[in-house]
């Protein structure tokens, strides 16, 4: 649906100063921050289809492997881990909701000679990018990583691991609920199974009109993930982002903490369950689950830990996340529309630290800190993008 001019108002109208399109993380958290600065915010979520990243992910704040070739992401990665500690503290504080989290930092192990030279190489091409900012990772031996996680008996061909002391584990439903309910308490609100169907350009505003009425707003955030590719073409514009299907598995409880750190591609839940997941596949929305693919996770997994085979799995399922085409984030305004902000990313779990400091100061002045200025959509007119290798 194109972008039309409307002059008839309905009288059950809503009106606020900003509208967010998608409560997943990205928008709540954009909601959260803008509430608690005072402003006037709404945030609509529609029942996720195939939009459910934000309720199916490892809840890794990863940033040791973001990115080689781009140092303002690895900056804006590690800025946002430190923001963490106060940025949970907030949350709890705003909210009432406990979120679990542990900055315990993250492993990458190497299965084979071959494959530590390989991360070697790539922890040195961050170092040198890192500059003055210095790079917080460095690789460790394999008798350094069973000092790490002393209860894992390790693969017989895993020779080391990279390790980055600044990554760690939060419970990313809880920290979504938490900036919903935050935002509410400080005055937002938040319309659950609520979706926006149109939009139309009335005076300096909009008014899009959705599931549960008109609402109007000054400034309108698309937040919608995957489905920001239909929410932009309102506006002609073209969201380059993918669906990339992971396909995760997850093992009955083991009762004692023997992954007090989490391991990229192999985490265990507060819970206790084990849940291993690393693949991207790019099948379109496709949300079908392959045994084949479940299967290859188990071997890889299993010659990392061998011990895992001992346990039973206990559910399987594939999900969708939000790809942007060069697996950098997009912070950015529609062209002709400086009021209509589009904004999607691969792990927005890890970049709810910089995110909240920064995206609702983007949409009520227009600035970004200079790291996050070049996640622009006239980028991808000329890119064709660096290898994406995360959650
Ligand atoms: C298996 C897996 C593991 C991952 N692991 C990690 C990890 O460990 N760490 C990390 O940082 N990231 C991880 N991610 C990525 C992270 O989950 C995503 O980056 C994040 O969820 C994206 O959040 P979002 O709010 O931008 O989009 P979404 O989660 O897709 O949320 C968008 C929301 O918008 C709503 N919406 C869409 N259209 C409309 C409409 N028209 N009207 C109203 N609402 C609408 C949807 O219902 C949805 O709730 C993982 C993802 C997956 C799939």
């Amino acid at each position: 649906m194109k972008l039309g001019k409307r002059s008839n108002k309905s009288t059950a109208r809503r009106q606020v100063d900003v509208l967010v399109v998608g409560g997943g993380v990205t928008g709540a958290g954009v909601g959260y921050g803008l509430a608690r600065k005072g402003v006037k915010v709404c945030v609509i979520d529609d029942t996720p289809s195939v939009d459910r990243a934000s309720r199916s992910n490892m809840g890794l704040i990863w940033v040791q492997s973001k990115a080689l070739g781009v140092p303002e992401y690895m900056r804006w990665g590690f800025n946002s881990s430190r923001l963490f500690p106060e940025l949970v503290r907030e949350l709890e504080d705003a909210s009432g909701i406990h979120i679990p989290y542990n900055p315990t930092g993250g492993l990458i192990p190497t299965v084979g000679e071959a494959e530590y030279a390989s991360r070697s190489n790539y922890i040195e091409g961050l170092k040198k990018e890192a500059g003055s900012f210095g790079y917080n990772g460095s690789m460790i031996s394999r008798s350094e990583l069973e000092k790490l996680l002393p209860k894992i008996r390790f693969g017989e061909e895993v020779c080391g691991a990279a390790w980055c002391e600044e990554d760690g584990f939060l419970e990313p439903l809880k920290m979504m609920f938490a900036m919903r309910k935050g935002m509410v308490n400080h005055g937002g609100q938040f319309i659950p199974e609520c979706r926006a169907l149109s939009v139309a350009r009335e005076g300096a505003g909009y008014v899009v009109k959705t599931s549960a009425g008109e609402i109007a707003c000054e400034k309108l955030v698309l937040a919608g993930g995957l489905s920001n590719r239909q929410l932009g073409s309102w506006f002609d514009v073209r969201v380059p982002v993918t669906p990339d299907r992971a396909q995760d598995l997850l093992t009955e409880r083991v009762n004692e903490k023997v992954l007090p750190i989490p391991v990229l591609g192999l985490c265990q839940t507060p819970g206790g369950t084990i849940m291993v997941g690393y693949k991207h596949e790019y099948v379109g929305t496709d949300t079908g689950f392959t045994p084949e693919a479940v299967a290859s996770e188990g071997r890889w997994a299993t010659s990392v830990w061998p011990d895992l085979a001992k346990l039973r799995v206990i559910r399987c399922w594939s999900c969708l996340r939000v790809m942007p085409k060069d697996g950098l984030p997009i912070y950015d305004t529609v062209p002709g529309h400086k009021n209509v902000f589009v904004f999607n990313c691969h792990s927005a779990v890890t970049l709810a630290g910089i995110h909240s400091a920064t995206l609702p100061d983007y949409v009520l002045t227009g600035a970004l800190p200079e790291d996050g200025r070049i996640f622009k959509l006239s980028r991808f007119d000329k890119t064709e993008g660096h290898e994406e290798e995360d959650e």
